[in-house]
Formats: structure tokens, sequence, C-alpha cells
């Protein structure tokens, strides 16, 4: 069991704020104690990681790093099976999303690997100046130290997608993974140590929000805040940012739209529905909570809909064939059956779901939820719900689905799904958001940059654009003229 907090290479003990359980969503069950860090631990963990910065990590070339995050890959591959179970008890996806997130998080670490090494190639590069007297060459340099505070959703990966592109960048960082799941980032400060990753180059500081989260996003010694959670932390952290000018990027909510139009087929489009706002238990920035049908494909489509919804296996994520597992958390839960009690109150129509499964006494489950035809400024069409709970509106045209679709604070995706090809790259070019799929929702690939328009972020993730959040940009220039340059010396 690990209980302690990795700082500077070593396992420690938390220094003033004792433990705190994890609990398992299906069995509401303590899983185990972790480390409830506090500012004194972070204090610790980002000197440490400063020292790294500046005792040789910084120095190392991108193929060294590449050699480090591809045995970090094989490492987190060799442990697989067993990562993806701890995933599913500490975070309560079903054990095939969990698989499927780790073979994520593996490539990941393999495909930063590759970009660390092509960095050594993008070093020093010309510049061709208009003034042949100044030679200017480019560098990228690693920011320095990065603080990384993550969600619950995906525990794992989203550790993955912040701490290879950091590594292969040449920083150093320190990593707050969620106070409901902390266990797998855990698992990788110990594959870190098992591959013998330089003291301090990577620290994992388990811990609460306030008392672990804050006072990382507040350290002068950090140079680059990088979050993924709510809007409202990542207020607070732009805030901290602002007081001393560090570099952030910010991945969060979202509220975003699936516009099917009458060319579709019901089928295809049923399916990605589904895998849209179910999978993960909706649980998902990018979820697709928002339906938008064309008037004449709705009676068809939503009848196909409400019964595939009704016939999905509820049950925790360690038995076979389940599709929707338990929420995170007793809080995520309670926030969900509030949505429901709002969209209710508010005259929508539920069409299916909306309480507990009746054949589970115990764990934070919640039935798939349909709401119809909720106001366009009623809370449930507005806000996130982050849980299994779609909305649905009809539209007569093109233009009004756009309308419909930009109308909202968020901009982190969106999906449409037509047979016209022409139709859906005119819709997809006018639709505010930072990720669009057509004929498709949520397939997600570690080269396409990740990010949200609007509210909801700042930055992109992955591809080189996650890279890029890492990397310093130098110019390096010089006078190769002929004697004195002639401005006070004619
Ligand atoms: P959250 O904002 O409550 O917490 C996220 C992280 O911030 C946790 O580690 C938490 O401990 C920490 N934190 C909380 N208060 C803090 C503070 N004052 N200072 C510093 N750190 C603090 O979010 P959550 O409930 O864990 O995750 C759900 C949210 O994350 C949703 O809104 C979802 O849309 C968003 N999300 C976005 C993406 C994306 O890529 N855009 C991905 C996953 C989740």
């Amino acid at each position: 069991m690990r209980d302690q907090l990795y700082i500077n290479g070593e396992w420690v003990s938390p220094d003033l704020g004792g433990y705190m359980d994890v609990i398992d969503p299906a069995t509401e069950q303590s899983l185990q104690r972790v480390a409830a860090g506090t500012e004194e631990d972070v204090d610790h963990a980002v000197r440490a990681a400063r020292r790294a910065f500046t005792s040789g990590w910084s120095q190392t070339t991108g193929a060294e790093r590449g050699q480090w995050l591809d045995a970090l890959a094989a490492e987190l591959e060799h442990g697989q099976e067993a990562l993806a179970e701890l995933e599913v008890r500490d975070n309560g996806k079903p054990l095939p999303e969990a698989q499927w997130d780790i073979g994520d998080a593996v490539a990941c670490f393999r495909y930063y690997a590759g970009l660390a090494r092509e960095l050594d190639e993008r070093q020093d590069q010309p510049l061709a100046l208009p003034d042949e007297r100044f030679r200017c060459h480019t560098r990228l340099e690693p920011i320095g130290v990065a603080g990384q505070i993550i969600p619950w959703n995906y525990p794992l990966l989203m550790a993955a997608w912040k701490v290879a592109p950091a590594l292969a960048a040449g920083a150093t960082l320190v990593l707050k993974p969620s106070e409901l799941t902390p266990l797998t980032a855990l698992e990788l400060a110990g594959a870190a140590d098992r591959v013998g990753l330089p003291a301090g180059v990577l620290n994992v500081i388990t811990g609460r929000g306030g008392e672990a989260g804050a006072p990382l996003a507040e350290h002068p010694g950090v140079d680059k805040l990088a979050f993924t959670g709510s809007v409202p932390t990542g207020s607070k952290i732009m805030s901290a940012a602002a007081a001393d000018i560090k570099n952030i990027s910010l991945e969060l909510g979202g509220k975003s739209a699936f516009i099917v139009f009458d060319d579709a087929d019901v089928e295809a489009a049923v399916e990605w529905i589904l895998f849209g706002i179910f999978w993960n238990q909706g649980q998902v920035c990018s979820a697709t909570s928002r339906l938008l049908v064309q008037e004449g494909i709705a009676p068809r489509l939503m009848e196909r809909l409400v019964q595939a919804t009704r016939a999905i296996t509820i049950g925790p994520g360690l038995e076979p064939g389940v599709l929707l597992g338990p929420l995170v958390s007793a809080g995520q839960l309670a926030k969900v059956l509030d949505f429901v009690a709002q969209g209710k109150a508010s005259g929508a129509r539920l069409l299916t779901g909306g309480q507990r499964p009746a054949h589970l006494d115990r764990g934070f489950f919640i039935e798939p939820t349909i709401f119809d035809e909720p106001d366009a400024d009623s809370t449930i069409w507005r806000e996130e719900v982050f849980g299994p709970f779609l909305c649905v509106k009809r539209f007569k045209t093109e233009a009004q689905a756009v309308q419909m679709a930009n109308a909202s604070r968020f901009g982190l995706a969106a999906a449409v799904m037509s047979q016209d090809p022409q139709r859906a790259t005119r819709v997809s070019n006018e639709l505010r958001a930072g990720i669009v799929w057509v004929n498709c929702s949520q397939p997600t690939f570690v080269e396409a940059p990740w990010g949200g328009m609007k509210q909801s972020g700042i930055g992109r993730e992955l591809g080189r654009w996650g890279l890029d959040n890492y990397l310093e940009v130098k110019q390096v220039t010089e006078y190769v003229g002929e004697g004195a340059w002639g401005w006070y010396l004619k």
C-alpha cells in the first residue's frame, strides 16, 4: 500500500497533514489511506524539482529523455492489468474502459518519447533576418518547474497528458492528483522510482485541493501551472498565477453540443450519442451532453435512443458486461441527483433514468438519464452536470442548430452528424469549440490538439502543442557586421 508522498526520489510521510481515506465508489468502503499533503510538503517537492532542474535534468538531451519516457511506458505497460483494476476500484469506471485508459497512458509516454528525440533536431534553428549584419537562431528550452493539478475522471491518463510532455521538454514537475483518485498517480511515481528517474524530476503530492493544490498554485518556485478541472478552480489557479506571472494552461469544463441532421444514419447516430454521454458515466469534460436533433429524424432517433439507454448494464466496474459504473463519489452523486430535481422542477420531460438503480443497494450509481426539451435558459441545459445526463432539443434549420450549439459559455467540443460532407464541413467551421467531431463523438488521439475556447480553457494539450506548453523559445541574435555598428560612433 502506498500512503506516502514521493518527493526527491523518496517515499516520505506527510509533514503535518496526516492521512485521508480513498473510497471505492462501487462499495462506499475505504480502499486505503493516502497522505494528505500540505504546504510544507509542497514546498519540499518544489525545491526538489528546482534542484533537479538546475542540477542536470534541463541539460539532458532529448534523446536521453526519450529513453526515460520509453522506460516509463514499458514499466506502466508491464503493470497494466493491475493498474486498470486499481483505476476501477479508485474511480468506478468499467474495467474495459480502465484498460483502454492505461493503454492510452502508455501510448502517451511513447509518443512524447518520440517528440523528445525530435526536439534535438529542432534546436538551434537558424532564422533568416532582413539585415545581413545580424545572424539569429532559436533555441527551445525547458520552462522550469511545473505544478500539475489534475481531476479524478481519468486519473492515470490525465497524469500522463501532463507528465509526459513536461519530461520530454526537460522540465521537472510536482503532480497533485485529485484527492478522490490518487492511487494510480502514486503508481506512476513507483514506476519512475523503479526505472531510476533522477531524484526530484517527478514528485507526487497527494492531498486536498485547498491544502495541497492551492499552495502548489501559489508557490513562487513554480514556473508553469498546468491545470485540468472545473471552471471555479481554474479561475483560482489563474488568480494564483497572476500574482507572480506564472505561465498557465487550463483545461476546464464543457457543455458540448451534438448536432444530428435528418440525413444521419439512426443506428450510427445513437451509438455515438450513447458513447458521447454515457462513457465514463458521463464524467467527461468533452461529453456531448446537449443533443440537438433535426425535427425530421427526431421521432425515430429518440425512440431508439431511449430504448438503447434503458438497455445499458449498470453495476460495479469489475463485473463483466457492465457499461455504466458508479459515479466517483457521494458528492458527485448528490450533485447529479440535484440536477435531476432541477430538471423536473423546470418542466423538462424526463424520458428515462433520474434515479439510483433499484437492484444496487450500495455504491454511487445513477441510471442513465435523458431530459427532453428543457428551456434554453434552464440550468440543466446551460450548466455542466458531469454525469450520465443528456438533454435534448430539436431544431429546424442548419443556422438554428449552429446558433443553439454556440449559445454557451463553454467551447470545449462539439459533434455533427450528417451524410452531406459539405454541410458537415460548413457546420464544423462555424462551431466555436476547440474540438469538433464529424460523424462520431469523443475519439481522442495523443497526436491531435486538445483544449477549449471560451470558458473551457486556455491553451492546448497533446500533440506537439502539449510539448510547447513546457518549452520557452529563446532567440539568440549575433552581430556579425564589420567593426562598430555606427549609431553613436559614426
Ligand atoms: P476540481 O476543479 O474540483 O478539482 C480538480 C483538481 O484541482 C483536483 O486535484 C483538486 O484537488 C484541485 N483543487 C481544488 N481546489 C483547488 C484550489 N483551490 N487550488 C488548487 N487546486 C485545487 O475538478 P474535479 O471535480 O476534480 O473535475 C471535474 C471537472 O474537471 C469538470 O468540470 C470537468 O469538465 C473538468 N475536466 C476537464 C478536462 C479537460 O480536458 N478540459 C478533463 C477532465 C476534467
